[in-house]
């Protein structure tokens, strides 16, 4: 098949799954939008849009993918995976496991051997990742931050300041964890600045098309695909993606890694990334959550895309691969 021709059925099997699935969900209107952070309460309830990146650097996109929201806790994977690289793995599993804990994204559980957060997917251990960033970056913590996800996303990203005032205000269960973290010597800084670092990073606001951007750097082994730019170490990012599988759904993630069977990490304003290894990075933006904190209509759009494509990392037909690869 002559390229141009290739490029047109790219086009078209890329377009219109998203286009099939963005139609499929777009009346959904079950689960609500987020109110527990009070500035998140206010987002439009129907923006609703869906993106793939490729490693090859096209952008495929439909509905409300250019609308900003914060990342919240799909930002947990990406600061995990810059803390490993910057403490190394021993020191980050010394004081996070990498267990599923099959409890709710903001439980206040711990591993009862180790005393360690059980994964650094829940609030838990993404607050002792802050606090381990806060050690060994200090001030310039949140600027290496903004700069790595900005690397990812292809584009400088920015703050949304009153998600994370409101936030900073409110977190009260958060703050709760913190000290909890100190008390099991899981924080070596103190409470107060691991959980503005934590804060900071869940308010960086992103689109759907930065998020399907973010995955596809971390399916490119680390360098955004369309800016050549490198945000994150391989190695890291393998690690990454294998906690994003276990446990990147929180209490969700058995049943994803059942039904859509690909790693991936949600937030509670209703974003989801998800990754095709050495292939594509896929983002969802929908901010009705469920009772688990997962976006309705973005789990729902998955599950189509993942259908389309073959793309469960268990396939027995092992479409996925080889399909996507004769797309991107
Ligand atoms: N900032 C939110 C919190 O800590 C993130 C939670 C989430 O997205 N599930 O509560």
């Amino acid at each position: 098949m002559a390229l141009e021709d290739r490029k047109d059925t790219i086009e078209h099997e890329f377009d219109s799954a998203l286009e099939r699935a963005w139609t499929a969900n777009r009346s959904n209107t079950t689960g609500a939008v987020a109110s527990y952070i009070p500035e998140l309460s206010k987002v439009p309830p129907d923006d609703f849009g869906l993106a793939i990146a490729t490693v090859s650097g096209r952008l495929h996109a439909v509905g409300d993918t250019e609308i900003p929201f914060t990342i919240q806790s799909v930002s947990k994977a990406f600061a995990f995976c810059l803390a490993l690289e910057i403490a190394g793995p021993a020191l980050v599993s010394s004081r996070v496991g990498v267990e599923p804990s099959g409890d709710p994204f903001n439980a206040i559980l711990f591993d009862p051997v180790s005393n360690r957060p059980f994964n650094p997917m829940v609030n838990a251990g993404a607050i002792a990742i802050a606090g381990i960033l806060h050690e060994h970056l200090g001030a310039s913590a949140f600027e290496v931050m903004m700069e790595r996800f900005s690397a990812a996303a292809g584009r400088p990203l920015g703050l949304n300041e009153a998600v994370y005032l409101s936030e900073a205000e409110t977190g009260h269960r958060n703050r709760a964890i913190a000290h909890l973290l100190l008390a099991n010597e899981a924080l070596a800084v103190t409470a107060d600045d691991a959980l503005d670092l934590y804060f900071r990073q869940c308010s960086i606001a992103v689109t759907a098309s930065d998020l399907a951007w973010m995955g596809a750097t971390f399916a490119n082994m680390g360098t955004n695909p369309n800016t050549r730019e490198t945000a994150f170490d391989v190695g890291s990012v393998r690690s990454t993606l294998a906690v994003m599988f276990t446990c990147g759904m929180y209490d969700y993630a058995g049943h994803w890694a059942y039904d859509v069977g690909i790693p991936a990490k949600s937030g509670v304003s209703g974003g989801i990334v998800g990754v095709i290894n050495r292939q594509l990075g896929i983002a969802s933006y929908a901010p009705r959550v469920d009772a688990k904190g997962n976006s309705v209509r973005g789990v729902a759009s998955f599950e189509m895309l993942a259908e389309d494509f073959g793309l469960h990392a268990f396939d027995c037909t092992n479409i996925g691969s080889s399909f996507v690869s004769s797309l991107i």
